[in-house]
Parts: structure tokens; sequence; C-alpha cells
């Protein structure tokens, strides 16, 4: 295929991370896998704010921010959120204020669960904090949030959940191009990418970026939260603004694989697959994954292993798309 030129709707990003992210042959962890070639893309190396995959979106998505004249950004996530963190050290960096609603998902009350982890960096990175009311939409509570801070003089941008739309899906629609060039370069083909996924946009963008090309490895999303079908077709119609938008190829449904067997007992808590998933990439190549998300998506990759779907003599790239400053929110696991 030939790639058409990007529409003039798409913004230049800002430019938070340390691009491109190194992808290497993971020799230790590959034994433990038991099949395939397995190589690791480091986004857990994209360096901005303790680096993980919610910056590559933010470059676009602060972008927009910064072309509609917006000084203050609000977005909504589970209180151990990446995202939030993330998002809160790219408004510090971009001299805007960041408001984060952070909600009640996970059944943990303890203090370093409260207190610990990507909260800490939230307050580190000097956002304001409001805590998710109970029975209430977050999106009409960002409403809500936004308006009170127009009338004070503000110029707030909501940042959709995860930064999962079209624009922010660019950031993996060119990480997915990264993959392959940087693949190529040392003499590899990529059968499957393999991620953790949950607001849908990393998959999304990875499935736009690769929809039309003859080499396209699979793209497997691991689900750390959703169990329905109809998660399929929410990261579809993410994959195909994000295609329209970059004037690419339209991608179909069959191109979205999702597992779902590595959610339970619930989005937030690991269960022994997820543990035993960790302690395997610590314990052969010194690499840190985190119980909510990258810990399930290796589980995933080990499952999709075991049944087949991968296969040894193929090759595959786990995708670590960070999370680690959520594992210190869990202190006891290994205890
Ligand atoms: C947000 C996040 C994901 C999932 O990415 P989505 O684009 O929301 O699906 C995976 N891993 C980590 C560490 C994350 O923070």
């Amino acid at each position: 295929m030939t790639d058409l030129p990007a529409t003039a709707a798409l913004p230049e990003p800002v430019g938070l991370c340390h691009l491109p992210t190194p992808l290497e042959h993971a020799p230790g962890l590959e034994k433990w896998l038991g099949g395939p070639r397995l190589l690791l893309k480091r986004d857990d190396c994209t360096g901005f704010a303790l680096g993980g995959n919610k910056g590559r979106k933010l470059e676009f998505i602060f972008a927009e921010a910064q072309a509609k004249g917006a000084d203050t950004v609000l977005t909504a996530a589970g209180l151990q959120s990446n995202h939030c963190r993330q998002t809160a050290a790219a408004a510090a960096r971009l001299g805007m204020e960041a408001h984060l609603l952070l909600l009640h998902m996970v059944q943990r009350e303890d203090a370093a669960y409260r207190d610990s982890g990507n909260v800490l960096l939230d307050r580190l990175f000097g956002a304001t904090i409001h805590a998710g009311e109970p029975g209430l939409a977050p999106a009409d509570q960002l409403a809500a949030l936004a308006q009170t801070l127009e009338k004070a003089g503000r110029r707030p941008f909501v940042i959709e959940f995860g930064g999962s739309t079209p624009l922010g899906a660019q950031g993996y629609l060119r990480a997915a191009e990264e993959i392959l060039a940087d693949a190529a370069a040392m003499g590899e083909r990529v059968d499957h990418i393999v991620h953790a996924s949950g607001s849908g946009g990393t998959q999304a963008g990875l499935v736009a970026g690769l929809a039309g090309r003859a080499d396209a490895p699979k793209v497997h999303g691991i689900s750390v939260l959703r169990t329905d079908e109809g998660y399929i077709d929410d990261i579809l119609a993410i994959a195909l603004g994000a295609a329209a938008l970059a004037g690419r190829p339209a991608p179909t449904r069959a191109d979205v694989r999702v597992a779902f067997e590595e959610v339970a007992p619930g989005y937030g808590e690991p269960n022994p697959a997820t543990l035993e998933a960790m302690a395997a990439a610590a314990r052969t190549e010194g690499l840190v994954l985190d119980p909510v998300y990258t810990g399930k998506g290796l589980a995933g990759l080990k499952r999709l292993v075991a049944t087949g779907t991968i296969g040894p003599g193929e090759t595959v790239v786990f995708l670590h798309t960070g999370g680690a400053p959520g594992l210190f929110a869990y202190p006891s696991l290994y205890a």
C-alpha cells in the first residue's frame, strides 16, 4: 500500500516522550513463555514522568488542547491511574493546570493504595484532585467541574477516558510503524503484537497503523477491564477514526483481537497467573511489570502460547505499556 499524507486536522505532537523506545530480545522470558521468539517493546521507557503508554497519546491531545487555547485540563480515571499521573505531569511541563477526577474502581482502602504510587505522583506534579461521587456519571462530573472552572476565568479542556480518541490513538498508530521499522532493522519479522488493553486507544492505534499492510502482525489486546463484546466495537470505532484522521486504510472488526480471560477477579485485582507472570519477568529479565495492566498482559500472552494461537517458530512483540509506579500501591503482593 502507499501511505496517504496526513490530513490537515492532525496537529504536531507536543514532544514529551523519549522516542523511539527500545525493541529488544528477551531470551530468559522467552524460555518461560515456551514457544515463540520474544521481543519486548519498551514503552515503559517513554521516559516522561516515569514512562508508560499514555505519553504517546498525550503528545497529540495536549497539542489539540493548546491549539484550542486551553490553560487547564481535566480527566477522570481510577484512583491509581497511570493516565492521570502522566496527564498531571504533561500539564505541569506545558504550564497548564490539571484537575483529576479520581474514581473508586477498586475495593482497596489501605494507606498505600490511597496515598502511594500514582496518587503520590499526582500530588507531586501539583494536580488538583477531586474525589468521584458514587452514583454520578464521571462525564457529568467533569462537565460540571469544567463549567465551574470556566466561570472562574479558566479555559478548560476535557481529556477523554485514557486519552482514547482517534487523535490520542495517533501515538500508537506511529508506534506500530516504529515497531515494524526497528524489527526490520534487526532482521526480525513480527507475527504478533500483544499488550494489556484498558480504555482501548493503544490497541486502536496499533490496529489503525497496521491496517492494509501485507506484513501486518496480528494485534492481541489483553483486556484488564471490560468483559463485553461491545468492547471490540468500541476499539474498532476509535481505530476507524484514527485511520481516517491519518489518511490510512480502514481496519476491520477482524483486526481487533481481544482476550478476556485475564480480567478476573476484576479491574485492579491481580490473579495467580498475573503474579506468576510478574515474577517471571522480574526473575528472568529484571523487568518490572505491574499488577493492573502489564502483569495481566504477559499472563494473556502466556495463555495465547499455551492455546496455540501463537505458535513456536513465530515472533511476538510484547508491548510493555508501563505502569510500574502503580506497583507501590500494592506493597504486600510478594510479602
Ligand atoms: C492505560 C494503560 C494500558 C491500557 O492502554 P489503553 O490505551 O487504555 O487500552 C496498559 N498498560 C498501562 C500500564 C496503562 O497505564
